[in-house]
């Protein structure tokens, strides 16, 4: 990260926490719903299976960035089926950097050629060790791996959602994230139960189960892991507070805070989104939270 970028959070984080403010920072656009897979655990893909215009992305990027937005997300669906004309995501992503977004970050399933070196990070879904991955998100373990390791930069990031059917194979994405070339790191989340997949999530015992396997390969086989220890204790609980004003989604002109799951009744109590406990705590000023965010953060952005 440059340094004028990190004197801007800094600023920004500094000014929320003393007035104790609900300004965005982190913001993201849906750029379609449409998608390629149809995982076991979502429920957010196909409903319209609209890929929405360039001009209408532009100006949501242009809405989050009036509204302060720095850091921004592409996201999906499936975010390399978005195309219009001749343009494609690797335009967004130049057009998001030329407009003044500091870091510019894009979801994927990953069974798309990777080439966007302009983007900051890639977070990559992968959900457990080939087994439990394809039993989630169908047989693409082996294209996956092929698209990584022909991807232009370095600069992809695994994403785990944690559930039922995977719970036991985090320390195998650990260490994939430690030794394969391209991959600079992995981010967990819980599985955030939704009505329509309730089944998945993790009792408290088991929460608190994986957490102790994350830290362990953080601190003992040195797996790059972007979340945070001392946010542990509050996801294992629910006892971080939602929803996180400091993030905001934008989908076809529909502006939620913090994320689009924020109109589904009372799943913000059960939230499974590290990013939100990390955020919260952050920006309510946890000093551990700030400290272990810092070093985090310079080290993979
Ligand atoms: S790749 Fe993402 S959007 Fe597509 S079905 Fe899987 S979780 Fe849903
Ligand atoms: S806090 Fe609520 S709105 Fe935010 S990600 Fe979690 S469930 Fe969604």
């Amino acid at each position: 990260m440059k340094f004028t970028s990190f004197m801007k959070f800094a600023g920004f984080g500094i000014k929320t926490i003393l007035f104790k403010k609900k300004d965005p920072i982190l913001g993201t656009v849906i750029v379609t719903d449409k998608c390629n897979l149809h995982c076991k655990h979502c429920s957010v893909n196909n409903i319209t299976a609209v890929i929405h215009p360039y001009a209408q992305i532009r100006n949501e990027m242009q809405i989050l960035y009036d509204m302060g937005v720095r850091i921004l997300f592409f996201c999906g669906g499936e975010t390399f089926m978005w195309r219009d004309g001749d343009k494609t995501l690797r335009d967004l992503v130049i057009e998001a950097k030329k407009m003044g977004f500091l870091i510019v970050n894009v979801v994927t399933n990953g069974t798309w050629p990777i080439d966007l070196p302009e983007a900051n990070l890639i977070l990559l879904s992968l959900d457990g060790d080939k087994e439990h991955h394809n039993i989630i998100r169908g047989d693409t373990y082996d294209k996956i791996f092929g698209n990584i390791s022909k991807a232009t930069a370095n600069n992809i990031c695994f994403y785990m959602a944690i559930n039922q059917i995977n719970k036991d194979s985090v320390a195998d994405v650990c260490r994939k994230a430690r030794d394969t070339k391209n991959v600079k790191a992995v981010s967990f989340n819980f599985h955030t139960p939704y009505p329509d997949t309730k089944e998945l999530a993790l009792t408290k015992e088991e929460k608190a189960k994986v957490c102790e396997t994350i830290k362990y390969m953080k601190k003992k086989e040195k797996a790059p892991i972007f979340n945070l220890i001392s946010a542990f204790p509050y996801l294992i609980n629910n006892t971080f507070p939602t929803p996180c004003h400091q993030c905001v989604v934008i989908e076809n002109g529909k502006i939620s805070t913090c994320g689009r799951c924020i109109d589904v009744p009372g799943l913000c109590e059960k939230c499974g989104y590290f990013f939100v406990a990390e955020y919260t705590l952050l920006f309510k000023g946890k000093f551990k939270i700030i400290w272990e965010m810092l070093r985090t953060y310079l080290k993979y952005i």
